[in-house]
């Protein structure tokens, strides 16, 4: 902001602005390493069928562990690495370790989804689509056992992305609409966007046992998407009495921690065993 306001010109200066440009650049710096030196890992969410909890799928989550400062959480490094463009290499390791393990899981049987989270900065890069087909040579994983997540509002009516969408989805692989319903245009988006599952927002989710017209807005979402045959996937379930709603409403498939946390891969596999 500093260099924007031009040479010779003082910027605006409040205590601790210092002290914060430090602490980012710091971060980056460290980011940075983490990503070239394959520090960053992966962990894993489920994802329940509400009939029975059966376990449909995972979520891959991306981790960090910060040498000094411990776990740091996604909500503060993925928006530095979109800012520095660092979310490309960035990404592309966590979609190949999650490749990696999703091949693993599909050869144990069943149909099983593994979710990747991708941002609209990684979809620009050119050669997206390319590194998508390798990785999957290279893993084995059969396309329609991934869905590539891509956050709603990051859609916002870029023709370029829906070509891009509908070119991962010529491969096989499955698109999803993340925290669908927090983007200021999310219904025109489901009208165009070459989608096949939605996730619905934890901000729906929270209320539906307390408040009825976020209840209904919630029932209103499932049977548009019914309409759209899209299907959908309720996020941030946290108790019994939300998911007794939710499946009461006729959603079939949720996410949250009443459910599972984000595990590592062998807590996955213990729970895909058969008891
Ligand atoms: P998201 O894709 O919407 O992922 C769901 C987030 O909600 C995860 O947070 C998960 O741990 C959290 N969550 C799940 N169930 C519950 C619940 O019941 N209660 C609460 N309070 N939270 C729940 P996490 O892992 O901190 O990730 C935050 C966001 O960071 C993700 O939101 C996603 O947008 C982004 N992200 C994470 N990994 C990646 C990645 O590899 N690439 C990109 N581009 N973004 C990522
Ligand atoms: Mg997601
Ligand atoms: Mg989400
Ligand atoms: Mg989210």
């Amino acid at each position: 902001v500093a260099k924007d306001a031009g040479k010779g010109q003082a910027a605006v200066y409040r205590p601790g602005m210092k002290a914060r440009v430090a602490e980012q650049a710091a971060l980056l710096d460290g980011l940075r390493q983490a990503v070239t030196g394959h520090q960053l890992h992966v962990e894993y969410q489920p994802i329940v069928r509400l009939a029975d909890g059966r376990v449909t799928g995972v979520e891959a989550l991306a981790r960090w562990r910060h040498p000094v400062r411990g776990p740091v959480s996604p909500e503060v490094f993925i928006p530095v690495a979109e800012r520095t463009g660092l979310i490309v290499p960035l990404g592309r390791s966590v979609l190949a370790q999650a490749c990696r393990q999703a091949s693993r899981w599909q050869r144990g049987g069943s149909p099983f989804a593994t979710h990747v989270n991708v941002s609209a900065h990684q979809l620009r890069d050119p050669d997206f689509v390319v590194d998508l087909q390798k990785v999957l040579a290279e893993t084995g994983l059969a396309p329609a056992g991934l869905v590539i997540e891509i956050t709603e509002t990051a859609m916002a009516d870029d023709p370029q992305l829906m070509d891009t969408l509908r070119a991962i989805r010529a491969l096989g692989v499955h698109v999803g609409l993340d925290d669908f319903g927090t983007g200021q245009s999310s219904l025109g988006i489901l009208a165009s966007c070459p989608v096949d599952l939605i996730k619905v927002d934890k901000s729906f989710v929270d209320r539906v046992t307390l408040d009825d017209r976020r209840a209904a807005v919630a029932s209103a979402i499932l049977r548009m998407a019914d309409a759209l045959d899209l299907h959908a996937i309720v996020e941030g379930v946290e108790s019994a009495a939300q998911a007794q709603r939710l499946h009461d409403m006729g959603y079939r498939q949720a996410q949250g921690f009443h459910f599972a946390r984000p595990l590592p891969p062998r807590a996955v596999d213990r729970l895909l065993r058969p008891r």
